[in-house]
């Protein structure tokens, strides 16, 4: 445990200098599950922008500090969550892939929502690396998870679980679990307003949470 974390020293301070490093300095837990959420855009990237106004860079941002905030309140204390930004900020994403190992994540899940020309278009996609790896099987398990929480308790349409070649996704098929999550449509007036109620980020937040400990099978095996 003590050289990788010195080798994890090394590694941050010469080479991701950017990353806000007070955030990543609490003591490691042997029994805990690195969990990295990474909200996708930020700084001089928005992301998606909603009918009235809503970025999608704050919103995943929004989830993302809130499963923090729950995850920390929790007295099962499983999970050790980090984010790949916890600010407005823009990282690359080779960057988030590079801290992401670094902090030898077991489930990496990337937040962003949706946009469509039609203003029709809602409900959630999950995303998962198109490359065959020995992480896919587990990747799928946390997508369709997902995708059955969040459809079941917060009612929201399924677009369905699907497989592309997006760079976080690709990055990672060696290392961790990974998915990538749209959770919604900010060019759908409904699904923006939903989204923009600190209720239902709350809502969102443990649900996701909720289905990470189902695909990791907690309820009958802590890690050990
Ligand atoms: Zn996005």
């Amino acid at each position: 445990m003590e050289l990788r974390k010195s080798i994890f020293s090394i590694f941050f301070f010469s080479t991701i200098a950017i990353f806000p490093i007070e955030n990543y300095s609490q003591t490691e837990k042997a029994n805990q599950f690195v969990i990295v959420v990474d909200p996708g855009h930020g700084g001089s990237d928005p992301g998606a922008v909603g009918i009235n106004g809503n970025k999608e860079k704050d919103v995943v941002l929004k989830i993302a500090r809130e499963m923090i905030r729950i995850s920390k309140s929790s007295p099962k204390n499983e999970f050790k969550i980090y984010l790949t930004r916890y600010k407005d900020s823009l990282i690359s994403l080779s960057d988030r892939t590079k801290l992401t190992k670094a902090l030898k994540a077991d489930v990496f899940i990337s937040l962003h929502c949706n946009h469509s020309n039609d203003p029709r278009a809602r409900g959630i996609e999950i995303y998962v690396s198109n490359r065959i790896s020995h992480q896919s099987n587990e990747s799928v398990l946390l997508a369709y998870q997902l995708q059955k929480e969040l459809r079941k308790k917060l009612g929201f349409e399924s677009r369905g679980v699907k497989f592309a070649n997006f760079q976080v996704l690709r990055e990672s098929v060696t290392d961790y679990p990974a998915i990538l999550l749209e959770l919604g449509f900010l060019s759908n007036w409904e699904e923006e307003k939903w989204l923009n109620n600190p209720e239902n980020i709350n809502h969102m937040a443990s649900l996701i949470l909720v289905a990470i400990r189902k695909s990791l099978n907690l309820d009958k095996k802590p890690k050990t």
